[in-house]
């Protein structure tokens, strides 16, 4: 095993002492999620929950309603998600694109497809990145793939297990060619509390963080402080 894969290992372990090792369960519906997690870019998971219930609560689970509906309408019930004019263009666009090519409104289509088959597919819909497309199958269909949100993506570059401005795609293939597939659930909702608990954006907490002698971050400000004493 080489020195990445020893550290990418070491993470999971690590992080999985702390936190556990959460059983994967499907939360919400395939097309749900797909929504949500249109309604989730740039916004925390608090305000896009708020614009899924609102959306919910003004249509119903109709979402032929909300493909006919005015887009003021579709951008007025998912305002608190914050870029409605962009995201509501694109879930009305994504709910077209179901109607015209499925005839419904459901992805249960995926299930027997290949992960790299589904990834391609669902990031054919307007405004579905390969983070959206990775947490739909992940999280939906247990397909094995990594999504990368900015948790994700700080703690990746500071741990070294990705280079300091891998691109979100470029940590996503970086962990995806170190772990084990049936550690991607795991590992990824772990980094995400992680980021949220220890490895702040701003302020990372490296004195309290199991991840501390792993980390290249922690490395580097030690050895600026070295040479700020001389
Ligand atoms: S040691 Fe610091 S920078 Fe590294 S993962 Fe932990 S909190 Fe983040």
């Amino acid at each position: 095993m080489n020195e990445r894969a020893e550290k990418a290992a070491g993470v999971y372990t690590r992080l999985a002492g702390v936190y556990g090792i959460p059983d994967w369960r499907p939360v919400n519906e395939p097309v749900d999620e797909l929504i949500l997690t249109i309604l989730s870019a740039n916004t925390n998971d608090r305000n896009s929950q708020a614009a899924f219930e609102t959306l919910v609560a003004r249509f119903g689970h109709d979402w032929d309603a909300v493909r006919r509906a005015p887009l003021a309408e579709v951008k007025a019930a998912i305002r608190v998600a914050g870029m409605y004019n962009q995201k509501a263009p694109a879930l009305v666009a994504s709910l077209e694109k179901l109607h015209q090519e499925v005839g419904a409104y459901t992805l249960d289509h995926l299930a027997p497809m290949p992960v790299e088959q589904a990834l391609a597919y669902l990031q054919s819909f307007p405004g579905v990145g390969h983070k959206t497309a990775s947490i739909v199958l992940l999280f939906c269909f247990r397909k094995q793939t990594f999504p990368v949100d900015t948790h994700i993506q700080r703690q990746s570059q500071r741990l070294g297990i990705s280079h300091a401005k891998a691109s979100p795609l470029a940590v996503k293939r970086d962990w995806e060619t170190l772990l084990p597939q049936a550690d991607y659930y795991s590992l990824h909702l772990n980094l995400i509390r992680h980021g949220r608990e220890v490895c702040d954006a701003r302020a990372p907490r490296c004195a309290h963080c199991v991840l501390a002698s792993l980390c290249d971050y922690t490395v580097q400000a030690e050895r600026e402080t070295v040479v700020e004493r001389f």
